[in-house]
């Protein structure tokens, strides 16, 4: 039976790549957008369907836990129990902490961060009795050094590690992995979108000499998911071209 993965967030630059990679790997995946981007899930749902790939889409605004609730209990309801979970919905409102507003600091930490509260505890008890469940949150370089105006945005990747590490204790002896995966700038519509010069000085910046390539990242979430990394658990895998090591 093919395994029922949620990536929220799904329809991104980054989860797109997941819910490709996890479909190739097997799984009946299930891609979460917000709900204000129901005709862009449409429209990516028919582009992943020429590719090849049946992904279902559930919208739910995942800063929401009413939201996620209803959307978990649907998506129940309609494919069985989720045993993979890639917590991967985000959002940036950069500022410098001088300028910084209270609604800036909130979104981020409430998209970022409570989002792993509110849709890891839908699925957390049912893992548990199943005795299965591998739970992935995707962080950032950002939230392991912190960055100028991202206060709000590194508070939250450095919180989600927390939920990990703590999350990994509990879920260890009933077969749950929860892991942290960081990556480092990713070539995604984001990172493109910046003026050449600012993007040049980043890549000069990376050991590597170039941003991750979405699949960079979702590689490294498939082996976590797979079987092979069963011992794995409470680890921050960074993914950042040597960025930043510790
Ligand atoms: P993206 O903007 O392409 O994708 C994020 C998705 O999350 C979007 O589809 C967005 O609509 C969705 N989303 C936002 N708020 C939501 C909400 N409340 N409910 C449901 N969905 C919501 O960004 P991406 O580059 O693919 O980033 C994916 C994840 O990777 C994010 O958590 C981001 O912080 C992290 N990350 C990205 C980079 C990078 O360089 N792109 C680097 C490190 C970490």
């Amino acid at each position: 039976m093919a395994r029922i993965a949620l990536v929220t967030g799904g329809i991104g630059g980054i989860g797109t790549s997941i819910c490709t990679r996890l479909a190739q790997d097997g799984c009946r995946v299930v891609a979460n957008h917000h709900p204000s981007e129901v005709d862009a899930a449409d429209e990516w749902k028919k582009a992943r369907a020429e590719e090849g790939y049946d992904i279902a889409t559930f919208s739910a605004d995942v800063s929401s836990f009413e939201d996620s609730t209803r959307m978990v209990k649907e998506i129940t309801e309609q494919f069985g129990p989720v045993e993979v979970l890639i917590n991967c919905a985000g959002i940036t409102r950069d500022k410098t902490f001088r300028k910084m507003e209270a609604a800036q600091w909130q979104a981020v930490i409430n998209v970022n961060l409570n989002s792993v509260f509110n849709v890891t505890r839908q699925v957390w008890e049912g893992m548990l009795e199943r005795g299965f469940g591998r739970i992935i949150n995707i962080s950032s370089v950002n939230g392991q050094r912190g960055q100028f105006g991202q206060a709000n945005y590194a508070a939250a990747k450095a919180g989600m590690h927390g939920v990990t590490m703590t999350l990994a204790q509990e879920g260890a002896s009933k077969g749950v992995t929860v892991n942290t995966v960081s990556p480092g700038y990713v070539e995604t519509a984001m990172t493109l979108a910046m003026d050449d010069d600012i993007r040049n000085g980043i890549i000069s910046g990376i050991p590597m000499r170039r941003m991750a390539q979405p699949s960079d990242v979702s590689s490294a979430i498939a082996f976590l998911v797979s079987d092979q990394a069963a011992y794995i658990t409470g680890a921050n895998l960074p993914v950042n071209g040597g960025l930043f090591m510790h």
